[in-house]
C-alpha cells in the first residue's frame, strides 16, 4: 500500500511539473513511472498554482497602437463624435453632443485622464455618465470626472451599488429594466439588457449612428478571455450573449478590455474557442471515471474523489485544446486551465 501511495505521489509530482522545466532539467530526473491508466498525459501548459516561468509569445495581431507613456492613455476616434479612451488594458468611451459630453464607464486605472482626453476634442462639460455594470474596475473612477452628472445604469446595477456602498461608485440617478434610449442633441445611445451573464445588470451600449457596440467583459478581441469566462456569474448566459454580439450588425466592437477594438472576425474566433472548450470538457467528462485510480484509503472522502476526478477531466480538456488554440489567442496559456475547470463545472451543474 505504501508503495502504491508513493507511486501516486510521484505521478502527481510528475504531472504538476511543466514539460519545459523537466526539459531544462536535462532529463536528469528519474524516468517517469509506468503511467497509471487513470492519468491523462501531462499537459504542456503549467496547471493553476504552478509557476509559469515563460509565457507564450503574444501574437502581433492581438496588440493595438501603443499608449504614449507621458499621457497614460490613448484616444481613438470612432467617428461622428464618439471616442474610445484606453490604457491598453481597460477601455471606456465618450460621446460629444451639441451641449456636452456623455462618458461611458470610468476605469480607475486612468479615469483622472478622461477629462484631459475629452479636452483634446471639446471644451463641453460632462453631463451624463453611463455605467456598463457595477464592477469597480470599470466605473470606480467616476468621481474623477467631477461635477454632478446624470448617471444612467440598469436597475440591477443600482441594487448592487447600494449593497457595495462604495463612495467611489456614486449611485445611478436614472435606471431602467429592459431598454433605455438616451437622445442628446443629434446623438443617440441605445442601452439594452439581455439578462444575467457576466453580472446582473451588465448592459449592451449601442451607438447606432457610429455603429459601435460596447459590451464589457464578454469578448476580448485577439485575447483569451479572463479566467473562468471572465469570472462569469452565469456561464450559459455568457455563451448566449457572445452569440448575440456575434449576430448584431455593429461595425466596431468595444469590449472594455485589451488594447484594440474588435471586429466580427474577433467575436467569431472567441465564439469558436468557447464551443471548442465546451466540446473538450464534455468529451473529458464522458471519458473519465470518478474514483478511478484513487487510493482506497481516500474512498470515504468525497471531496478528494471529486478533486481527483475533476483534475483528470481538466487535464484532458487542456490537452484537447493545446494543438489548435495555443497560437490563435493571446495568453491562451494563462487561462486555459481556468476555462476548462469552469466549463466542466458548468456542464455538470448548470
Ligand atoms: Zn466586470
Amino acid at each position: 500500500m505504501l508503495a502504491r501511495a508513493l507511486t501516486l505521489g510521484l505521478l502527481l509530482a510528475a504531472w504538476m511539473v511543466p514539460e519545459t522545466l523537466r526539459a531544462q532539467a536535462g532529463g536528469a530526473a528519474s524516468p517517469p513511472a509506468a503511467a497509471d491508466p487513470a492519468d491523462p498525459p501531462t499537459p504542456s501548459i503549467p496547471a493553476i498554482g504552478v509557476r509559469n516561468t515563460r509565457y507564450l509569445d503574444v501574437p502581433a495581431s492581438a496588440l493595438g497602437p501603443a499608449v504614449d507613456p507621458a499621457k497614460g492613455y490613448r484616444l481613438q476616434d470612432l467617428g461622428r463624435g464618439l471616442y474610445m479612451v484606453t490604457d491598453n488594458v481597460y477601455q471606456s468611451m465618450f460621446l460629444v453632443y451639441d451641449r456636452g459630453v456623455v462618458v461611458i464607464d470610468a476605469p480607475p486605472s486612468y479615469a483622472p485622464h478622461i477629462p484631459q482626453a475629452i479636452a483634446e476634442v471639446t471644451s463641453r462639460p460632462i453631463t451624463h455618465v453611463v455605467y456598463s455594470h457595477s464592477h469597480t474596475d470599470h466605473i470606480g473612477g467616476t468621481r474623477a470626472l467631477g461635477g454632478h452628472p446624470i448617471i444612467i445604469a440598469h436597475q440591477e446595477t443600482l441594487r448592487l451599488l447600494k449593497r457595495a456602498a462604495d463612495p467611489g461608485r456614486p449611485l445611478p440617478t436614472v435606471t431602467f429594466a429592459d431598454r433605455y434610449t438616451l437622445r442628446v442633441g443629434t446623438q443617440v445611445l441605445e442601452l439594452s439588457y439581455h439578462g444575467d451573464a457576466h453580472e446582473p445588470g451588465n448592459i449592451f451600449i449601442y451607438a447606432p449612428v457610429q455603429r459601435v457596440l460596447m459590451a464589457v467583459d464578454l469578448v476580448f478581441p485577439g485575447w483569451m478571455m479572463w479566467r473562468r469566462f471572465a469570472v462569469a456569474h452565469d456561464i450559459p448566459g455568457v455563451f448566449a450573449q457572445v452569440e448575440e454580439i456575434r449576430q448584431l450588425p455593429w461595425r466596431t466592437f468595444v469590449g472594455g478590455h485589451v488594447a484594440r477594438t474588435g471586429t466580427h472576425a474577433d467575436v467569431d474566433l472567441q465564439a469558436e474557442f468557447m464551443r471548442d472548450v465546451r466540446r473538450a470538457a464534455a468529451a473529458a467528462l464522458a471519458a473519465t471515471k470518478p474514483g478511478e485510480g484513487l487510493d482506497p484509503r481516500d474512498a470515504a472522502n468525497p471531496w478528494a474523489l471529486f478533486d481527483d476526478y475533476i483534475d483528470r477531466v481538466a487535464a484532458k480538456c487542456v490537452n484537447a485544446l493545446v494543438p489548435a488554440w495555443s497560437t490563435r489567442l493571446a495568453a491562451f496559456d494563462v487561462y486555459v486551465w481556468d476555462q476548462c475547470y469552469a466549463m466542466e463545472q458548468s456542464l455538470r451543474i448548470d
